[in-house]
This record gives structure tokens, C-alpha cells and sequence, in this order.
């Protein structure tokens, strides 16, 4: 692709370009414009696109982006595109929400419509302006509110393409996930370019560690992909720590009263062990919570209360917990595709992922 015309206008080779996209006009008046960064290499090569904000409140996606089209990898030895639109989802970004205005899922509307409402016109304007340009998507996520996810990476069960490109990210655990008819990932299936999710941290919150595998893993892809010099020494190790789960199961609560946590993200978990306990808050009386799976923890509630029935740990499941969990705390050490002078998000102790 020597050309690229995106709503008129051209970026050559080399060059970077924020290009607006308009899209509707909101109850004030004012405009609705998603924007789009789009950094070509001096060479030619494939392009990726990066999506985050789908769903508003899940800003650790615009900052991995932020911080990907500010790294200098992208002005040396970068070939190829990588378009990347922090905020699909403006309106709900604004208004701190998941949902669009009209209390609806963007990732429920794909592939969306020119005369749609204004979340149809969103899902329109990236399905036919940007999507056709791209040869594989990753799209950016974290868990919902108060709900911490372990950074993950989701694909659809047969998809090898996908897999691969899951493979090539490296985030610790993989899990495969069926697709949603009307979301972004089943228009990119329709259109048949590989796309990965990834789900790392919660909403309305930025999350070091999320942020840092986000970005490292979207980098990963673009070497994968040949856009950037190639780290087999580094690939092969990540690849010898992928943790795949073909399964997800939620621990739901028994009773309803006060959620206490005891297990954090990342950790091992057989049948039996227990998790946390939730207490009647105006008696003596405990309940724990019991794991009845095997896996490893992959997202767990972060708050106090739970009615009976809340899900309260996600846990993927895994043949070899133990080898999982090892593999999990491995996949973090050293991080040796982000040389130290890059390094602008180390990990630090997290008192809301790490129970003691
Ligand atoms: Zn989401």
C-alpha cells in the first residue's frame, strides 16, 4: 500500500498525520469527532490498528496508545502503518461511562450504519474508513468497574490466524472466547482480519502493570508483523510462558454481606481451596467462598459488598495450575522487549491486585 487516503486526506510514507473523523453532533450542539493517528514508516510495510475505548470508561486502552505513538520505536527502524484511535467510544469517554449516550453498548452495533444512531455511526466510521486499510487489529479493554482483570488476551476458539498474533503479543494468560454478533472483533472475523482483544485492569482506573504489558504486547505484534526489527530470543520466551485456557468459570457468592478477597490475580486455584469469605455485616456468621474449578485467577471483584449471586473471581481454567502460576510470575520478570530507556511505566507494588 503506497497510497493511503483516509477522509481525503494522504499520508505518505514517513509521515504522521492525527486525522479527525467526524461522526454526529451531540445535544449541545458540539461536534462528535473520533481521531485517529496514523504513523507511517519510511518504508512500506503492513499496517495495524490499535483500538481502545470501545467501551469509555476503559481508559488503560488510550493510554497504552498515548504512550505507543509517543515511543521512539516508531521513528527509527518502523516499516509499514499503525493507525491508532485512543478513544473510539467519544461520547461515553467524556461522560466516564461504559455506555454510549443513550445508555447503549458500542460493542453491540458493529458493523454499524451512516443513518444508524450516533453509537451506529461510530462502529460505521470505523468499520469503513479505518478497518479497511488493516491487515490484523488488536482492540483494547479492561474489566468493568471495581472488577480487575489479570492481563489477558482473548480470542475466538478456531481462529489460528488470531492465535497467532495472541501468541505473538504475550500477554501471561490467553483465553478463548466465542465472539459477540454486533461487536468490533466479529467485524473484523465478517471482514476476515485477525484481531485480538486484550483485557487488562479495571475501568475508570490506569493500571501500571496493564499499561506496560498493553504496550509491550502491541509491540510485540507489530515485530510479529514485521513493522519493527525482530527479538526471536525474546519471542521464544514469551511463547515458552503462554498460559492458554480454553474455559472461563465465575465464583459467584452464596450469601449476600461483606466480600473479603484472600487469593490475588495471577495465583493458582484447585477445587477446594477458599478464595474469601463474605460476612453478615450485623453478625458473627462467615461464609467462604470455595473455588469448585481448578485454574488460575484471571479477575476478581475489588468490592466490599456482594449480593448473593455477584460474581466475585474469574477463574481460568487450566490443566497444571501451579505450572500456570509460575509461568504467569515469569512472563512479568525482565521484560526484555522494552530496552531501559524506553521503560516509562515500570511495575510497582499494586495494593488493589495484590492481596497480601
Ligand atoms: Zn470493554
Amino acid at each position: 500500500m503506497k497510497e493511503l487516503v483516509i477522509q481525503g486526506q494522504e499520508i505518505k510514507l514517513g509521515e504522521r498525520k492525527l486525522i479527525d473523523l467526524p461522526v454526529g453532533v451531540l445535544t449541545t450542539h458540539e461536534p462528535v469527532t473520533m481521531r485517529a493517528w496514523v504513523v507511517r514508516g519510511k518504508k512500506d510495510g503492513p499496517t495495524l490498528m490499535v483500538t481502545g475505548c470501545i467501551h469509555g470508561d476503559e481508559i488503560n486502552g488510550a493510554e497504552i496508545i498515548r504512550r505507543l505513538v509517543n515511543s521512539p520505536s516508531l521513528t527509527k527502524r518502523f516499516k509499514g502503518t499503525l493507525i491508532a484511535v485512543p478513544i473510539v467510544n467519544v461520547p461515553a469517554f467524556s461522560n466516564r461511562s461504559r455506555y454510549l449516550p443513550d445508555r447503549r453498548d458500542l460493542n453491540r452495533l458493529f458493523p454499524g450504519s451512516s443513518k444508524g444512531s450516533l453509537g451506529g455511526r461510530l462502529a460505521h466510521v470505523l468499520t469503513t474508513e479505518l478497518l479497511p486499510h488493516c491487515d490484523a487489529v488488536v482492540d483494547l479493554h479492561t474489566g468493568a468497574v471495581n472488577r480487575a482483570n489479570l492481563p489477558q488476551v482473548r480470542v475466538s476458539p478456531d481462529d489460528d490466524a488470531s492465535l497467532e498474533l495472541a501468541k505473538a503479543f504475550g500477554s501471561p494468560v490467553m483465553v478463548q472466547a466465542p465472539v459477540r454478533e454486533g461487536s468490533f472483533r466479529y467485524v473484523c472475523n465478517e471482514n476476515n482480519i485477525p484481531v485480538l482483544l486484550y483485557e487488562s485492569g479495571e475501568a475508570l482506573r490506569l493500571d501500571t502493570a496493564s499499561i506496560r504489558f498493553g504496550k509491550r504486547g502491541v509491540q510485540a505484534v507489530m515485530r510479529h508483523m514485521g513493522m519493527m526489527p525482530k527479538r526471536p530470543a525474546a519471542a521464544k520466551q514469551r511463547a515458552k510462558h503462554a498460559v492458554l485456557s480454553e474455559k472461563g468459570h465465575w465464583e459467584r457468592a452464596q450469601v449476600g454481606g461483606l466480600f473479603t478477597p484472600l487469593t490475588a490475580l495471577g495465583k493458582a486455584v484447585k477445587i477446594g481451596d477458599v478464595l474469601g469469605f463474605v460476612a453478615d455485616p450485623l453478625g458473627d456468621y462467615e461464609e467462604e467462598v470455595i473455588a469448585t474449578q481448578s485454574g488460575i485467577l484471571i479477575g476478581r471483584t475489588n468490592e466490599g459488598q456482594a449480593d448473593e449471586g455477584d460474581a466475585l473471581f474469574h477463574i481460568a481454567l487450566v490443566k497444571y495450575p501451579n505450572r500456570a502460576e509460575q509461568r504467569i510470575v515469569k512472563s512479568g520478570e525482565g521484560l526484555p522487549d522494552i530496552p531501559e530507556k524506553e521503560d516509562d511505566h515500570p511495575v510497582h507494588y499494586d495494593p488493589y491486585t495484590d492481596v497480601v
